[in-house]
């Protein structure tokens, strides 16, 4: 009697799924989710999208193949600068971009993906993180039906290419240059006239005079677009010292996955950001060595202190602007001010002393 007992309730215990504390049985979900994303970048772009081939490998490992994600480049879906809209609309999932692309469609996406004279990689990375970044990214896309992840850090950016020497504010004045952002921004108030163009249009309008100057991104990226033949001064940076690009999701989509898929995604996308800035990194040392021996003529300038001061002026007077018009704005700057102020001193006793004592 006592066997038959031990019997009955080991099955009973197995039919509730095995250690009698679960009161369901688990079901196993072998749905695959098709997710599209679309990205800003030409197909097989170095790094950028490298990063998005590597978020869905990371996404279908993961997942065990429940994750199936379908990139379109801009080849594909021809319009690089429309990713919000399409993601946004549903006609995309995900997406892949830079949130600052989207400042004539929400004035507050452009304070996340990197701001002039403002934190570098690793401060931003913690301010994202830790710093309250994350929750007002999620407090501004939410609007639209949106969310947004970091999508991969190409670390400070180089000031640009130029046709002309940069010694005073004056040569700025009237410069048609590709700046986006909010640097672009800055340009505009010291007198430049900004544009934003997509990549792959950058080397012909700099060649055909459309634009006298552009920045792109470093040597990560710069030395395979071909600037060098065109435009010899290289200048450092100042404008982009943190280019973080971005995911971004569909919420609405987003709620239909289940809980696993949902953190699985996310994890991919932090993963894949991680990757790139890394791999950005790398590219960038690896680069810059070959462009000093192979194109020694390339002449690395850095821009004036004046000129600097009228950037900075320009920069803070836009700021102080942008927070009393919007309120959203203003807890965003002065997020970013706070922060930015606690983690450069630390970056100041820590990296630059250490930096300082490394200079010959
Ligand atoms: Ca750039």
């Amino acid at each position: 009697m006592k066997i038959l007992l031990i019997a009955i309730s080991a099955l009973f215990l197995s039919a509730c799924g095995g250690d009698g504390n679960n009161s369901t049985t688990t079901q196993k979900d072998d749905t695959i989710y098709t997710l599209k994303l679309a990205e800003t970048w030409p197909s097989n772009f170095p790094i950028f999208g490298d990063s998005t081939k590597e978020f869905a490998r990371l996404a279908k490992e993961m997942s065990n193949g429940r994750l199936n994600i379908q990139i379109d480049s801009k080849n594909k879906h021809k319009a690089p600068l429309g990713i919000f809209d399409m993601v946004k609309a549903g006609q995309y999932d995900l997406g892949h971009s830079a949130s600052y692309y989207w400042k004539g469609k929400d004035p507050n996406t452009l304070y996340f993906t990197t701001m002039p004279f403002g934190m570098t990689a690793s401060e931003q990375h913690a301010w994202f993180e830790y710093g309250g970044g994350q929750e007002l990214m999620d407090e501004v896309y939410a609007k639209h039906g949106l969310r947004s992840i970091i999508g991969g850090n190409t670390g400070n950016q180089m000031g640009g290419w130029f046709q002309k020497e940069i010694n005073s504010i004056k040569d700025l004045q009237g410069l048609k240059m590709r700046i986006p952002g909010f640097a672009g921004d800055v340009m505009a108030r010291v007198g430049a006239k900004p544009t934003n163009i997509p990549a792959g249009e950058l080397y012909t309008a700099l060649e055909r005079g459309t634009i006298d100057a552009l920045e792109w991104v470093g040597p990560s990226l710069d030395l395979r677009m071909g600037f060098h033949k065109i435009a010899p001064y290289y200048y450092t940076g100042w404008h982009e010292p943190a280019t973080e690009l971005q995911f971004l999701i569909n919420l609405k989509k987003f709620d239909t996955l289940p809980k696993d898929l949902q953190n699985i995604l996310i994890s991919a996308m932090k993963l894949a950001a991680y990757d790139m800035y890394v791999h950005s990194e790398y590219a960038s040392a690896q680069n810059w060595a070959n462009m000093k021996k192979e194109y020694p003529n390339i002449q690395v300038k850095t821009f004036p202190n004046s000129v600097f001061n009228a950037l900075r002026k320009a920069n803070d007077e836009l700021l102080e602007e942008r927070a009393q018009a919007n309120p959203v704005a203003s807890r965003i700057i002065q997020s970013q001010k706070d922060y930015l102020e606690k983690a450069r001193a630390w970056t100041q006793i820590s990296d630059q002393s250490y930096l300082n004592s490394q200079s010959k």
